[in-house]
């Protein structure tokens, strides 16, 4: 049974998204939702699977192990790994996930090449940039980007996708759009750096700033409480 909130807020995204590229004048499968699900049931994920959505971001480590487990029968789910990442959790990512987001040191990134398990295909890895809060711990620097950058492309077991930021928030679009910008310009300039990585990758804009993104090339935005609704703490 799909609860009618649900689906009425995952239309709404949908909508969301493809209003937003309409506006941008870009292709209607240029980006696409990653329904961000931490702290929200398996059984809401199950909905949300039957309503055809198929990537879900997590957070935490252990609360998504738990989820995995009762959605172990939804075997085209892909899942994401957004949240930081402590090196001596590394295994349970490397594992158990198609993709993380939030990789911002090269050890963490040595740490998942080498627990990859051989019968799974490389980890997909989107290296998270510092774009505007230079207070925040999480997120590689501009400055230090393209070094990390070679060191996850050379290691075999991991493909570099792309770049995520969660920028500070900010009110007025115009100024929203302004750290999406330097994201895109700093993927243009990996691509540059590695003509043969598969760079298709920008991970930004959440509920508040979606649009923003997208006029700045968003290809995957991560959505929790314009899906799910409103968080608890977990
Ligand atoms: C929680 C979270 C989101 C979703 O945020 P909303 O504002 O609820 O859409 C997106 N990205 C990351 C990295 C998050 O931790």
């Amino acid at each position: 049974m799909t609860d009618p909130a649900l689906s009425e807020s995952l239309t709404d995204a949908r909508e969301r998204l493809a209003a937003a590229l309409r506006t941008a004048s870009r292709p209607d499968d240029d980006a696409r939702l990653l329904a961000v699900s931490k702290t929200k049931p398996a059984a809401m994920i199950r909905e949300a699977w039957q309503l055809g959505q198929r990537e879900f971001g997590e957070n935490y480590v252990q609360e998504a192990l738990d989820k995995q487990a009762e959605l172990a029968d939804l075997s085209d789910i892909v899942w994401h790994f957004i949240g930081p990442l402590q090196s001596n959790k590394s295994r349970t990512v490397a594992e158990h996930f198609a993709w993380i987001h939030s990789v911002d040191r090269e050890r963490l990134a040595r740490r998942l090449d080498a627990q990859r398990p051989a019968s799974l295909p490389p980890l997909n890895v989107c290296l998270q940039v510092n774009i505007s809060d230079e207070t925040s711990k999480s997120g590689v620097t501009l400055a230090e980007l393209p070094a990390l950058a070679d060191a996850v492309h050379a290691l075999p077991n991991l493909r570099l996708r792309g770049l995520m930021a969660i920028p500070a928030p900010g009110v007025d679009p115009r100024e929203q759009r302004r750290p999406f910008a330097r994201l895109r310009e700093a993927l243009e300039s990996l691509r540059t750096r590695h003509p043969e990585a598969p760079l298709d990758t920008l991970s930004m804009g959440m509920s508040d700033d979606m649009e923003a993104a997208v006029m700045e090339g968003a290809t995957l935005v991560r959505l929790g409480t314009a899906i799910f609704g409103a968080r608890q703490r977990p």
